[in-house]
């Protein structure tokens, strides 16, 4: 089937999709389709090559089309597409199995679905229906997702209220202050869910010793700990999983994005057998059509021997130091533009000194080639999430073609200042 040209492509977009969302991506230059991508690279229909750090804001650990994960969902797909759903499905039982093998502690039953928000309502409605109780805590500035029961978590005013009343019995408390959680949990409280490392609320890392010290409040109080690791999972943050840093094993784990491998979209939710018991009683009580379809699990299942074999955890941990080291430079060089530099592995964070000079930033940066984009709860924080495989040189590139940018911010700036 032909790529359609750019021209319909734009109109379709106003008299079809959304108006207001092209004119969006029109006002920042984004008017062209992507058409191609390997690696960390996109070309447009117009004719222009990107170095892609956003990744599809986390979906893309892997890089756009990894052979390996091209290979396996191509000879599934030579194999069968989707089943009828009423017999075993051989390729989710397999990385069932090899998730169980992968994530930490006592996770060992998996739940599948197709994204990141489905992956938090399964997860959420899992913890009510293992523990009986209503009450969801989250943590302020938290991103979980859109569908009501995942937005009635996520902390962004603009998000939650066009959409209220939304689901019942769900409270926030700050991120990183385990003092305030212990006083927020009472006798109605079923779970906690929480993002290891924040990622649209601004890439906030938690001081050490918060995660552990959570883990201990919600397992001598009787409440679950979810992580969800939507974001942060699958070799992002240095680790397999983030809450791997400090050794904290969750009851229920969420995972969606980079699972996929960047060629499916795939969600799962891992949880205990304890968490499990209740589900195993009543299996049909939540089911999804396409979750855990044959081609998503072929992916994931390539993905998660490519995180292994090609040791991308480890590959991001260093390659995160490099690009944290030549963005705290130029923080030192622009500190009238950059308020902070903050993350881990390459889960990057440039905080602006103001969502205006965040604005122009990020459409200098996508002059230049770069492809980024803001934390959607913070727009004043900038995030770099390029694909896990991108190597020290083309980061050494994006690092200069930052600098332009910022070269170009600050002369606009100083214009506008003098008299
Ligand atoms: N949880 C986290 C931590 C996320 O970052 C996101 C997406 N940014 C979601 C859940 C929701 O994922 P999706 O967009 O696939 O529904």
């Amino acid at each position: 089937m032909r790529i359609p040209l750019d021209d319909d492509v734009k109109r379709w977009y106003q008299a079809h999709v959304n108006a207001g969302l092209f004119s969006l991506l029109s006002f920042m230059g984004l008017d062209t389709s992507e058409v191609e991508a390997e690696g960390w690279l996109v070309r447009t229909a117009d004719g222009r090559e990107f170095i892609d750090c956003l990744g599809g804001y986390g979906s893309l650990n892997f890089g756009h089309r990894h052979p390996r994960i091209v290979a396996a969902v191509k000879e599934q797909l030579e194999r069968m597409a989707l089943s009828s759903k009423l017999l075993l499905n051989a390729q989710l039982a397999a990385l069932a199995h090899e998730l169980a093998a992968i994530t930490p502690g006592e996770l060992c039953r998996a739940f599948f679905s197709n994204s990141g928000t489905e992956a938090v309502e399964a997860a959420l409605k899992l913890a009510r229906l293992a523990t009986g109780k209503p009450g969801i805590i989250s943590a302020r500035a938290g991103f979980h997702g859109k569908t009501l029961g995942s937005l009635s978590s996520t902390d962004r005013e603009a998000f939650q209220a066009p959409f209220r009343p939304l689901v019942g019995h769900f409270s926030m408390v700050p991120f990183g202050d385990a003092g305030a959680l212990e006083k927020a949990i009472d006798d109605e409280t079923a779970a906690l869910i929480l993002e290891p490392v924040q990622g649209e609320g601004g890439i906030n890392v938690p001081p050490p010793g918060y995660l552990p010290a959570i883990r201990e409040i919600t397992r001598s109080k009787g409440v679950l700990l979810i992580a969800d690791e939507v974001q942060t999972g699958l070799g992002r943050t240095g680790r397999n999983f983030a809450c791997e840093y400090e050794g904290v094993a969750p009851d229920i784990m969420a995972l969606a994005k980079s699972l996929g491998g960047g060629v499916m979209p795939i969600g799962a939710t891992l949880g205990t057998a304890a968490v499990w018991r209740r589900f195993e009683e009543q299996p049909l009580v939540h089911t999804s059509t396409f979750g855990g379809n044959e081609l998503a699990c072929a992916a994931a299942r390539a993905a998660l021997e490519v995180l292994v074999e090609e040791r991308l955890a480890e590959r991001a941990a260093a390659t995160g130091e490099r690009f944290l080291a030549g963005l705290r430079q130029l923080a030192s060089e622009f500190p009238q533009l950059i308020a902070d530099v903050r993350g881990v592995g390459l889960m990057i964070g440039i905080e602006m000194q103001s969502q205006d000079l965040s604005e122009l930033f990020i459409a200098g940066v996508l002059e230049q080639k770069v492809l980024i984009a803001f934390t959607l709860n913070q727009p004043g924080v900038i995030r770099i999430e390029p694909p896990l495989t991108i190597p020290a040189g083309i980061v050494d590139e994006v690092l200069s073609r930052l600098r332009q940018a910022l070269d170009t911010v600050a002369q606009i700036v100083s214009q506008f200042a003098s008299p």
